[in-house]
């Protein structure tokens, strides 16, 4: 087992801060700019690993808030870590739980040691600071482990704000402390909402220590999306060439188009399989929802130029069929669908970087919107 961590960049563009890269870990490899699909609950929702493997995806996430409530760590622990408890043998990352605490409990108290909140399942208090959260996920034992931090909410108050982003340095000196586990990576994370002089200080203190890697977190919490990519401009090139980059929760076309340009390399969202809930697929850039009359006597594939299983085999006809009859095989075909299309989106980019053709590919993508993409486009 290679027990260190390693990112080398392949190439870079001649036009944009964009790279393309290799992130190495214990369980495998990462060619990104990569989006990786979010299994919430050690299960990313309606696919089996085999099928999610045929996605494309290379790594994936899970998160420690909800695998702590449910069904906790030491059960996780007890079948070997989440690789073999889901029976996913390349890499994984769980988030520090930090996000859903104040994304999703009531909240109670921030204090210096961490947060304490209400649990939403048993309503039993639970405390979580740096080091419980450094301690849940060296139990879970996915390779990349993130840093607990405050996410502060849209819009908050620029001492507010700077008030927090100190708090979460100090989280992350705890974090180092508390992190046992030389084959799990630890990425600190840029907090420091809208305030760009906030986010270039703390990815400038953060540079400082080295660190195997580093997300940019708190966007996507409500602030305009154009905000996104100023903070990202404003932050990556203040971050080490030689340690991946992840934007934490996003994965939209447009704007991971424009945060691989800023020098982003990993992505996540739940946007693929929570669209598929919907009956929704997202085919080149645009979301159809299956459930509509067009769709009843089409007997064309959704996307013809894709290769995934749902696409070589079913029609348009079938899936709107499944959709409105609610059938659970709508939500596995246009999960598989979806997050192949976003996997395979971020590849198209990879591939683009390598022969130094993503300005011009893409810039669809990396051009201002026009107003009326807004509706209808993802
Ligand atoms: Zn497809």
């Amino acid at each position: 087992m290679v027990l260190s961590f390693k990112f080398e960049c392949q190439a870079c563009c001649s036009h944009t801060q964009a790279r393309a890269g290799v992130f190495y870990t214990p369980h495998g490899l990462v060619e990104t700019p990569r989006f990786m699909p979010v299994g919430t609950l050690a299960t990313v929702k309606t696919l089996t690993t085999a099928q999610l493997q045929a996605t494309g995806a290379q790594m994936i996430l899970a998160n420690t808030y909800h695998l702590h409530l449910q069904p906790g760590e030491g059960i996780v622990a007890g079948a070997g870590g989440l690789h073999k408890f889901m029976v996913w043998d390349k890499p994984m990352l769980t988030d520090s739980g930090g996000f859903q605490v104040f994304s999703l409990s009531k909240l109670r108290k921030i204090t210096e040691e961490g947060v304490t909140f209400r649990s939403p399942r048993d309503g039993r208090i639970i405390e979580l600071t740096p080091e419980r959260s450094i301690q849940i996920q060296n139990a879970l034992g996915a390779d990349v482990i993130m840093a607990f931090d405050e996410c502060p909410p849209y819009p908050a108050e620029w001492q507010y704000v700077a008030a927090s982003c100190d708090r979460t340095y100090r989280w992350l000196e705890r974090c180092i402390k508390a992190h046992e586990r030389k084959d799990q990576a630890l990425f600190g994370i840029v907090q420091g909402g809208v305030y760009l002089d906030l986010r270039q200080k703390a990815a400038a203190s953060l540079a400082e220590l080295d660190l195997p890697g580093y997300a940019i977190g708190g966007v996507s919490v409500g602030e305009p999306p154009e905000l996104i990519e100023k903070i990202v401009k404003a932050t990556a090139p203040l971050l080490p060439r030689e340690k991946p980059r992840y934007l934490m929760g996003v994965g939209t076309y447009r704007e991971m188009a424009r945060a691989i340009a800023g020098g982003v390399d990993l992505f996540d969202c739940v946007i693929p399989t929570r669209f598929a809930r919907h009956g929704t697929a997202m085919v080149q850039g645009e979301r159809w929802n299956l459930k509509n009359a067009q769709f009843r006597e089409d007997f064309t594939a959704l996307d013809d130029s894709c290769p995934c299983y749902t696409c070589q085999n079913f029609s348009r006809a079938y899936l709107c069929h499944l959709v409105r009859s609610r059938e659970i095989l709508a939500y596995t075909l246009l999960s598989i669908h979806n997050v192949t299309e976003l996997v395979r989106f971020t590849q198209r980019i990879r591939e683009a970087i390598l022969s130094d053709r993503f300005a011009t590919e893409f810039a669809r993508w990396l051009d201002p919107a026009p107003s009326s993409d807004a509706i209808g486009s993802c």
